[in-house]
């Protein structure tokens, strides 16, 4: 068995999962809307994007709209953030975990597989590849997209397609504008035939619609020296936070970013240390006891607050200059304004939605572990590890992204056949996605621990729609922090559907059932679960499997999404 983890909930704790389907749902949508690609191209600046268009490419989408990354603005936060996908350990692969005290995480991870459920139909995982791609310095966008093409045009579901392509992010990184030049004509080109093709196949049209998670530098920066200024301040550089002097800083690739953890007592003075660095843009801190955040720079220090009822903002005091432009673009002091119009005053700065990335990145919204400070980096200073700095020597480097400031954080989304807002938050891509309903399509088993101690098993509507299917056999693993895999042994749960349930199809409207599990698994951080679906002969028909679940702590149903998923959403129970 796996250690208990300090995050364990007396009360009971909840589970929430996600699906990633290794076959096809049988539709029984209309199928009205046309035939949609939605194609992540990771790592490509809006600028890049609008200068392929001048010279020709991609002829039939829209000018683009500008995507804002979430803060840091890297590749694994920002799908997450882009899909809606459920919490996330950490921004990345590696992650200092509070209730361990310790980093965590293989960086392996950070080129290879995606730290948040991955909802794609397709996306290239293997670490292998990617690891190829770096020494070889930029990797096969058109092998990508050929394979991308064969999974689209091999039959007409799913109706939205859903597509990362990674190796630009790479191509990004070490050949920066001229390598994602490249890559686009192939992409362009790739995508016209793919269209073509769908149109002879299927006798309709393909919309397809581009989508970026952030920018990138596209130059090589230089890499920091934390050590040297945390010394001559007396702080502790070290593995675990002990005392008030210990300081966590690690990187996982090369970016324009850097992360901190550290104790309250001298949080806000390491903040203000780091702020007087020659390579510190903007360093940002919650300050706990006065229930502010602060953004510091060496102009000067603004503190603001965030009201989530009413999605409002108050700068409340301004020190020096502002180190994010806000008030020289008329924004008051000591007023509620809303964000819309924080948002809109912010694009006219270097730092597009500042307040409410910082106040996203600095808060457990999106990450079970955000960190205690983070410093934006000026252009031409990168934080880097030993591993991603090996990889990129043999083949060189060109850019990164992370930092707060617009020429690391602007995506597109642009359409062959939609227009959007000029800019458009990461985290409110989803909504724009027409008819996706994430809740039907993926989130279909859900583990609920009851207040009796009981353990009940929510399946979803996608599970009864597999045509044959009579019965489902779980398994359920638990994930060993120390290990950091999931543990071999499990529990098997079988689990029989009645006709009555098989034969009511839903027509697309959500429904689900609960059942009692005969033996209640302990409540621990994170799950894992396989199902098999059989029909009645015993024949398997389907194969599901979980990626990574993160479970939430029991606080009532206020934070919990399920109700979002399986009936209409009330006004309490955003989950966002
Ligand atoms: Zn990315």
């Amino acid at each position: 068995m796996t250690r208990r983890g300090k995050f364990q909930s007396v009360i009971g704790v909840f589970l929430f999962l996600t699906l990633v389907f290794i076959f096809e749902i049988k539709s029984f949508a209309a199928n009205s809307s046309p035939r949609h690609l939605y194609l992540g191209l990771d790592s490509v600046p809006c600028s890049i994007f609008m200068e392929a268009q001048e010279r020709g490419l991609f002829k039939d989408f829209h000018p683009p709209s500008k995507v804002i990354a979430p803060f840091p603005a890297l590749s694994n936060y920002a799908w997450a953030v882009i899909m809606n996908t459920e919490k996330m350990e950490s921004y990345q692969a590696k992650y200092y975990h509070f209730g361990l005290n310790k980093i965590v995480g293989r960086l392996l991870h950070e080129v290879g597989k995606p730290t948040y459920p991955n909802r794609f139909d397709f996306s290239d995982e293997r670490v292998i590849k990617k690891i190829l791609a770096y020494i070889t310095g930029g990797g096969s966008v058109k092998g990508e997209m050929k394979q991308l093409g064969e999974k689209v045009l091999a039959s007409n579901q799913p109706r939205l397609f859903f597509a990362l392509i990674g190796t630009s992010d790479i191509v990004a990184h070490m050949k920066g504008a001229k390598g994602l030049h490249k890559l686009l004509k192939i992409v362009d080109r790739e995508l016209v035939q793919i269209r073509e093709e769908h149109f002879k196949k299927f006798k309709e049209p393909l919309v397809v619609t581009l989508v970026s998670d952030h920018s990138n530098t596209l130059k090589r920066g230089k890499i920091i020296n934390v050590k040297k200024v945390l010394k001559e301040n007396n702080f502790n550089l070290t593995k675990k936070l002990k005392g008030p002097n210990d300081v966590i800083y690690y990187s996982s690739g090369i970016l324009s970013v850097a992360n901190f953890f550290i104790q309250d007592t001298r949080k806000i003075e390491l903040a203000h240390t780091l702020a007087t660095q020659p390579w510190s843009d903007v360093v940002v801190t919650f300050d706990r006891e006065g229930d502010v955040f602060l953004v510091i720079s060496q102009k000067g220090t603004l503190a603001f607050e965030y009201r989530e009822e009413k999605n409002e903002f108050r700068i409340r005091n301004l020190v020096g200059e502002n180190p994010l432009g806000l008030v020289q673009q008329n924004l008051p002091l000591g007023k509620w304004i809303p964000q819309s119009e924080v948002l809109e005053a912010s694009v006219k700065t270097g730092y597009p939605d500042s307040l409410m990335r910082i106040q996203k990145g600095l808060t457990p919204w999106r990450v079970n572990h955000p960190a205690s400070v983070i410093v934006s980096l000026k252009p031409g200073y990168e934080s880097g590890s030993k591993f991603m700095k090996f990889l990129s020597k043999l083949k060189g480097r060109s850019g990164t992204h992370g930092a707060l400031a617009a020429l690391e954080s602007v995506g597109i989304i642009s359409s062959t056949n939609y227009d959007f807002p000029e800019w458009v938050p990461a985290r409110e891509v989803h909504k724009l996605i027409e008819g996706y309903d994430f809740g039907k399509r993926f989130e279909a088993m859900t583990l609920i621990w009851t207040g009796n101690g009981n353990c009940k098993m929510r399946f979803g509507q996608p599970l009864l729609d597999i045509p044959d299917i009579a019965s489902v056999q779980f398994i359920i693993q638990i994930f060993d922090h120390q290990r950091h895999r999931f543990s071999r042994s499990y529990d098997l749960y079988k689990v029989k559907i009645s006709s009555k349930r098989i034969q009511s199809s839903s027509l697309g409207n959500p429904r689900f059932f609960d059942v009692l599990l005969p033996k209640t698994p302990k409540p621990e951080v994170l799950f894992q679960l396989q199902a098999l679906v059989l029909d009645v002969n015993g024949r398997v028909v389907a194969k599901l499997k979980t990626k990574r679940l993160t479970i939430m702590r029991y606080k009532g149903y206020s934070k919990f999404p399920i109700k979002k998923i399986f009936e209409s959403p009330r006004k309490h129970l955003a989950w966002y």
